[in-house]
């Protein structure tokens, strides 16, 4: 028997390059190995966005597709909308007699998001929903009901996992030892940097590359990428380090090729457009293949909703029988 692995995404936008090495290059590697429940959460996405509830629902067909055009096989993978799954909703009802409110407040992944999100919910967070406060609820709700054993996450998620083995540990004592506590799968996360050279690559701050993007989109965006601020003339030396095109060349190109441009870079044998007019090239040749299966998906809907059917539909049947052991526990098996 392979242990359950679960995640989950937020359905609010395309896959950027972010997700894809922070997180796609680790799902391909853990489809082969565990049993892969992989939830696309518009629960909790309307946690902040319930007041655009299109945009949740267009982005869960669109990550969808993201997903499976990196080459996660939907045999291989359960993919299910949480919004499906009516047990979550009802164990974090269950699950939030057992976390006080105090100690969502101090939970510093929630603490930072907060901060994070003063146009929506105030500067001291004082206009946070009780949905918003309450979603490490909900995930620990999401990973226990699928029998979660495994969870990958970066290191700024480690105390959403501590958050859910406490609630495990709380249910145990009470009712039972019935619940697994989870363990974390410190993923090989690298962060990648945005085209400005922000640290964090993201939609809201414009700095993105998609997998979605066509080749003029890539085009135009990497001939706007950040270069060294030195380098003025063509054959001025530089430092390929405080450049994003050389960040953006060590991670699609190969490495004989990002040697060179490292080494001409510094001796001032190349200039940034023709660096830029390489990068673009290997750009495209790396997203080539992500584009052609996501074409297939895009022309084949049905087949989407089809996998997503059948995920969710594997998802029930998990979530049905965990609940019925949590509800005998409880005593509440009518
Ligand atoms: Fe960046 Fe290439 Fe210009 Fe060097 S030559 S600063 S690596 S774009």
């Amino acid at each position: 028997m392979k242990k359950i692995i679960l995640t989950g995404l937020r359905p609010t936008g395309n896959l950027h390059l972010g997700h894809y090495f922070g997180a796609g290059q680790n799902y391909l590697k853990m489809q082969e190995d565990y049993d892969f429940y992989l939830e696309i959460a518009d629960v909790q996405a309307l946690t902040d966005n319930f007041d655009n509830p299109e945009k949740v629902r267009k982005n869960v067909y669109e990550i969808t597709k993201d997903l499976l055009a990196i080459g996660l096989d939907p045999n291989k993978v359960h993919f299910f909308i949480q919004s499906k799954i009516p047990e979550i909703a009802e164990l974090t009802v269950f699950y939030s007699n057992l976390v006080t409110v105090s100690r969502l407040q101090r939970n510093p992944t929630v603490k930072n998001e907060i901060a994070q999100k003063k146009e929506l919910f105030g500067t001291n967070g004082e206009s946070i929903t009780y949905g918003f406060l309450g979603y490490p609820v909900s995930q620990a709700a999401d990973i226990t009901v699928f029998d979660g054993e495994l969870i990958p996450v970066g290191d700024d998620q480690l105390p959403l996992l501590e958050q859910c083995r406490e609630i495990v540990r709380k249910f145990n004592s009470i009712y039972g030892n019935i619940l697994k506590e989870p363990q974390q799968v410190l993923s090989n996360t690298t962060r990648v940097k945005g085209l400005d050279g922000n640290e964090k690559m993201g939609k809201s701050l414009g700095n993105a590359i998609y997998l979605i993007d066509d080749e003029e989109t890539i085009k135009k965006k990497i001939m706007m990428a950040l270069t060294d601020t030195n380098k003025i003339k063509k054959d001025d030396p530089a430092d390929p380090d405080k450049c994003m095109v050389y960040y953006y060349h060590k991670l699609v190109n190969t490495i004989e090729n990002t040697n060179t441009v490292c080494s001409e870079c510094k001796k001032g044998a190349r200039g940034c457009v023709a660096c830029k007019k390489e990068l673009i090239e290997a750009m495209n040749n790396f997203l080539e293949p992500i584009r052609k299966r996501r074409k297939q998906y895009e022309e084949n809907k049905d087949l989407v909703k089809e996998i997503l059917d059948n995920g969710t539909q594997v998802a029930q049947n998990k979530a049905k029988d965990t609940m019925k052991k949590i509800k005998d526990a409880m005593k509440i098996d009518y």
